[in-house]
C-alpha cells in the first residue's frame, strides 16, 4: 500500500527545501520532501562559499539572484547577510570590455556596478598589492556579498514544517513508476544502488506521461532493518541538484548535465602580516583575474579555484595540501603579499552540477503532465534559491511563473543553441 503526498518533492537541499516552503506559503497542503540525507554531506547546499551576486551577464541570472538577495537583505541578521560587494579583476582585455558593456546591462537592472580604471584599485583595496600592471580594470558591485546558507537552507526547512510540510530523512530514492496518459497502471522495478531507476515506459510520442509512485529505501529503527516505501503523488518535483540526471535518464529524458567536483581551502593568515590599512572582515568576494576567488570567513580565509581540466563525476576526494599549494597559495600570493606567509588550515570538495550553458534547468519537463523540475545551478543556487522557489512554486500552482520569469531556463532550450542562456561570468 503507498502513502500519499500531493505534491512529492525528491532532494531536500536549498532548492527542493526552499520550493517546498513556497509551495506551502501558497496554502498548498500534503508536501512531502524526501532526501537521503538532510545533514547534507554530500549535498552541495552545505559545501559552497556563501558567496551572492546579482552581477551576472545573463538577465534571467541577474533577476533571479537580484530578486534572492533583496529576500536575504530583508533578513540580513538571521542570514548572516553581509553586503560587502564583490571585486572582479580583469587582465585580459577582451573580457574587460565585455564586463564595460555588461555592465551597462547591470546597472540598468539597479545594481550599481562600479567600473574601476586599473590605477583606482589599489587604493581601494591595498590588500591587493602585487602584480598590477597585469590588471587592466575591475569591476566592483557593493550590493553584492556573503550569506550563510545553512542559515537560509534552515530557514526554509523550519518555516516549511511550520507551515505543514513532512520532511522524511534517509529515504534514498530507488525507483520511480510512471503511467500513460490512457491510465495504464506504471510498475516499479527494484534497483541497485546509484543505478536509481527504471521505469515502465509507454508510447514514447506520448506527451503525457504521469510519474505515478516514488520508491524509497531506508532505514527503520531501533534495528535499522531496511525498508521500502512507495509514494503516490499527484506532481513530483526533482530537486536532486547533482543526482538530478540520474532520475531523469531512467525515465527517458536527455541527460544534459554534469556532476564537476570543486574544491575550497580554508586558510589562515595572520593579521600582523595584513598591511596596516586593511581589515579583512571589511572586505566581500574577490575574484583574482586567474578565477581564483577569496573571501573572509570569520578569523579565516576561504579560497576556491575551479580548476578547468577537472573529469566529471561523483568525486568528493579533497585533494589537500597539493590542492592548496598547486592552486590556491600560488595565485594568493602573486597577488598579495599577506598571503606570502598564509597557512593551509582544511578544505573540501563538493559538486557543481553543470549544464552546457551553466545555467541552471527550472520548470515543467516536457512528455509528462505532472513532472517539474529545479536544478543544475552550477555555482549560483544559494544566491537563486529563493526566487527559483517563489517563481516554480508559482508555475505548479497556477502553470505561471509569477515575481521572476524562468521561462529562459527551461530544459527544452538545449534542443536550440539559439536559446541557450550562456552564462560566462561565472568562478
Ligand atoms: C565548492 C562549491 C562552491 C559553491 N559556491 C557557491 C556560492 O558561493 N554561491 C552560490 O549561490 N552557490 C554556490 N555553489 C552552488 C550551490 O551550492 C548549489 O547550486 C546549490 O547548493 C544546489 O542546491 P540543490 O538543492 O539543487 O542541490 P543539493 O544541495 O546538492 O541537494 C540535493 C539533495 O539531493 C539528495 N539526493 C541525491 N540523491 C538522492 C537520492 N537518490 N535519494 C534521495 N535524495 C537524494 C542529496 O542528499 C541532497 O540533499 C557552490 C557549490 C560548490 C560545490
Amino acid at each position: 500500500m503507498a502513502d500519499h503526498a500531493q505534491v512529492l518533492i525528491v532532494g531536500g537541499g536549498i532548492i527542493g527545501t526552499s520550493v517546498a516552503w513556497a509551495l506551502a506559503a501558497r496554502g498548498i497542503t500534503g508536501i512531502e520532501v524526501v532526501d537521503l540525507d538532510l545533514a547534507g554531506v554530500y549535498a552541495s547546499s552545505e559545501l559552497n562559499a556563501g558567496g551572492v551576486r546579482a552581477t551576472w551577464w545573463q538577465p534571467v541570472n541577474i533577476d533571479a539572484c537580484k530578486a534572492t538577495l533583496d529576500f536575504f537583505r530583508a533578513r540580513a541578521v538571521e542570514f548572516g547577510f553581509r553586503e560587502r560587494g564583490y571585486l572582479w579583476l580583469y587582465a585580459e582585455p577582451s573580457l574587460w570590455a565585455r564586463a564595460l558593456e555588461k555592465r551597462a546591462l547591470q546597472n540598468a537592472r539597479g545594481l550599481g556596478v562600479e567600473a574601476l580604471p586599473a590605477a583606482e584599485v589599489w587604493p581601494r583595496f591595498p590588500l591587493l598589492d602585487r602584480a598590477r600592471e597585469e590588471i587592466v580594470g575591475a569591476t566592483f558591485s557593493p550590493r553584492d556579498g556573503l550569506v550563510n546558507p545553512n542559515a537560509v537552507r534552515a530557514w526554509y526547512r523550519s518555516e516549511a514544517q511550520r507551515l505543514g510540510v513532512r520532511f522524511r530523512n534517509r529515504h534514498y530514492v530507488a525507483g520511480v513508476a510512471t503511467a500513460r496518459s490512457a491510465g495504464a497502471g506504471g510498475r516499479i522495478r527494484r534497483v541497485s544502488h546509484l543505478d536509481v531507476v527504471e521505469v515502465a515506459r509507454g508510447d514514447p510520442t506520448d506527451t503525457a506521461g504521469t510519474l505515478r509512485e516514488i520508491l524509497t529505501t531506508h532505514r527503520v529503527p531501533p534495528d535499522a532493518v531496511c525498508a521500502e516505501s512507495r509514494i503516490r503523488c499527484e506532481i513530483c518535483i526533482n530537486c536532486l541538484g547533482a543526482w538530478s540526471s540520474v532520475l531523469l535518464a531512467k525515465i527517458g529524458v536527455r541527460d544534459v548535465t554534469e556532476p564537476v567536483r570543486r574544491q575550497i581551502a580554508l586558510i589562515h593568515v595572520r593579521a600582523t602580516d595584513l598591511p596596516p590599512e586593511t581589515r579583512l572582515d571589511s572586505l566581500g568576494m574577490i575574484v583574482d583575474a586567474s578565477g581564483l576567488y577569496f573571501h573572509p570567513e570569520g578569523s579565516y580565509v576561504l579560497a576556491g579555484y575551479s580548476t578547468p581540466d577537472e573529469a566529471p563525476g561523483f568525486d568528493f576526494a579533497y585533494d589537500g595540501d597539493s590542492f592548496f599549494e598547486t592552486e590556491i597559495w600560488p595565485r594568493l600570493a602573486h597577488r598579495a603579499s599577506a598571503f606570502e606567509r598564509c597557512g593551509h588550515v582544511r578544505g573540501w570538495a563538493g559538486l557543481y552540477d553543470v549544464t552546457p550553458d551553466r545555467s541552471g534547468i527550472a520548470g515543467a519537463v516536457a512528455g509528462f503532465a505532472n513532472l517539474y523540475e529545479a536544478h543544475s545551478f552550477t555555482g549560483r543556487g544559494v544566491m537563486q534559491s529563493y526566487a527559483v522557489g517563489r517563481s516554480l512554486a508559482s508555475l505548479v500552482d497556477t502553470g505561471q511563473f509569477a515575481e521572476v520569469d524562468l521561462s529562459p531556463l527551461a530544459r527544452d532550450r538545449f534542443d536550440d543553441p539559439s536559446r541557450w542562456v550562456t552564462e560566462d561570468l561565472h568562478i
